[in-house]
């Protein structure tokens, strides 16, 4: 039994040693990567399609100051729920008066329908919501209440308040909306609900991100959403972005979406990563996406335990069926198994054993967390990397003392919220890749849940009567 046991150790090693070897972020990769997503963001600011990174203009030239007062209301579009949000205002010494929320799943079917019918639903969800205005809330007479309305989907932005649906993702095929402004479409949904509101901001959830931050904190130049995708967003100087060619920005700043999910230079990709791309629904896209956000980290754990069952039997002579279905293994369970202190690894046993049929023993099990270790490894140490590339570009190109002061980095997302060794991971990559010195200035922090409000906010600061 014991010879066994040995073996099956000694013979995954090579499977192993060479999946530590491809996935490696040794110093000089980081900087590479942060070299190159820094002269990516740089090609997607000279022209419209310059580089992997769209660069989109995001309008938001003016960012949340604190004084924003009155109340707005905030429209979350992301997923297979809608979210509503309400705020009262008070200024510098109130801050957040009141604040409430709704939220709305949406109909399988609607998802399939047409422009009119989903928009429809929304309409009809905020009109039940602002309907239950509370007294803590108050609207100047005469006026209309505005919306910040976060939209999740590729928009081709023309103004803070219109934008052109690229393309729906993330399993909506809703017929009828493509080509059209998002914020007419439910402009006229509002109307036919008799609903008097006005969209004033239309905004990434990015750029919702940075403003919720920047409203508690002056120093918040970076937004990242690490969730089942990601997305980063920051603040550009109008001078520094040759493709606006004049159009000026009243602050001279604005704020920029990356679109940083596109990237792919100097990746430390494996075969799993190839073969994953190839079977994924696009291609050769969103390569960083697919190497550091939540879907994909245990997707690519699972492909590397099917090929060491598969060529070492890891867990035994055949490979567990359900272990070989896309899929089964996701990032929350890969998290859970990292958590697991005890001695035989009981946890990761039973992880295993429920999720992907799988029957191990113990040097199984500490091969597999070795697995686990190295993909989330890599991803939060890219994903720092590419945090600094973002630094760079704008310590270098904008004259903007971004090393030399307090800078804050604000991090939303279930990823980087749940899984404390991603977090590492990306923490020390940042510090390595700046130096202890000034990495101290540079504070990446959990912003929750701000970009709800950070719409409201965008809709106050962006308001028509003010
Ligand atoms: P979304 O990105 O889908 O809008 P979230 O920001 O909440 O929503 O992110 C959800 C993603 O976060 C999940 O797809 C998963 O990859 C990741 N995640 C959620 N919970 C955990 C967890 N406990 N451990 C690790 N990752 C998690």
């Amino acid at each position: 039994f014991r010879m066994a046991v040995r073996s099956a150790a000694v013979s995954v090693t090579p499977l192993l040693t060479k999946l530590h070897n491809d996935s490696a972020t040794p110093l000089p990769l980081l900087r590479h990567v942060a070299d190159a997503m820094a002269a990516d963001m740089r090609a997607g600011l000279a022209v419209e399609g310059g580089s992997d990174l769209k660069m989109i203009l995001s309008y938001v030239d003016s960012l949340p100051s604190g004084n924003e007062e009155g109340l707005f209301y905030a429209l979350d579009l992301g997923g297979t729920n809608f979210r509503v949000l309400r705020v009262q205002l008070g200024g510098k010494q109130e801050r957040v008066i009141a604040t409430e929320f709704d939220q709305v799943s949406i109909p399988k079917e609607l998802m399939f329908g047409t422009s009119e019918q989903l928009f429809d639903f929304i309409a009809a969800g905020l009109a039940k919501f602002a309907q239950k205005e509370g007294n803590k809330f108050h609207l100047p007479t005469g006026t209309k209440r505005e919306i910040g309305f976060t939209f999740s989907f590729p928009v081709k932005q023309t103004s803070i308040d219109s934008g052109i649906l690229i393309k729906w993702t993330k399993g909506f095929s809703v017929s009828g909306t493509a080509g059209k402004d998002v914020v007419a479409c439910l402009n006229e949904a509002m109307e036919r609900q008799g609903l008097d509101m006005r969209v004033s901001a239309l905004v990434n959830d990015t750029v919702g991100t940075l403003a919720g931050a920047r409203y508690w904190d002056d120093d918040v130049m970076v937004a990242v959403i690490l969730g089942t995708g990601t997305n980063a967003c920051y603040v550009e100087r109008a001078d520094a972005i040759p493709k606006l060619q004049g159009q000026v920005s009243s602050s001279g700043k604005t704020i920029i979406n990356t679109e940083w999910g596109a990237f792919s230079d100097g990746l430390p990709l494996t075969e799993f990563d190839r073969e994953m791309d190839a079977a994924s629904i696009n291609p050769g896209e969103q390569i960083f996406e697919k190497t550091i956000s939540g879907m994909y980290l245990g997707e690519i754990v699972r492909r590397v335990l099917v090929k060491m069952a598969e060529a070492d039997a890891l867990f035994g002579e055949s490979v567990p069926e359900k272990l070989s279905t896309p899929f089964v293994l996701r990032t929350p369970d890969i998290c859970a198994m990292q958590q697991d202190i005890s001695d035989d690894l009981q946890d990761v046993g039973s992880i295993l054993y429920n999720v992907a049929g799988v029957e191990s023993n113990l040097s199984a099990r500490k091969i597999v967390v070795d697995v686990c270790d190295t993909i989330v490894k890599r991803g939060g140490r890219l994903a720092g990397a590419g945090i600094v590339g973002i630094l760079q570009k704008m310590e270098e190109d904008s004259k903007d003392l971004i090393f030399g002061k307090r800078t804050v980095v604000a991090m939303d997302g279930g990823l980087y919220e749940n899984y404390p060794q991603y977090r590492r991971y990306l923490q020390e990559a940042v510090t390595e890749l700046l130096g202890t010195e000034i990495s101290k200035n540079v504070v990446i922090e959990h912003s929750k849940d701000g970009s709800g409000i950070g719409a409201a906010l965008l809709a106050a600061a962006n308001s028509q009567y003010t």
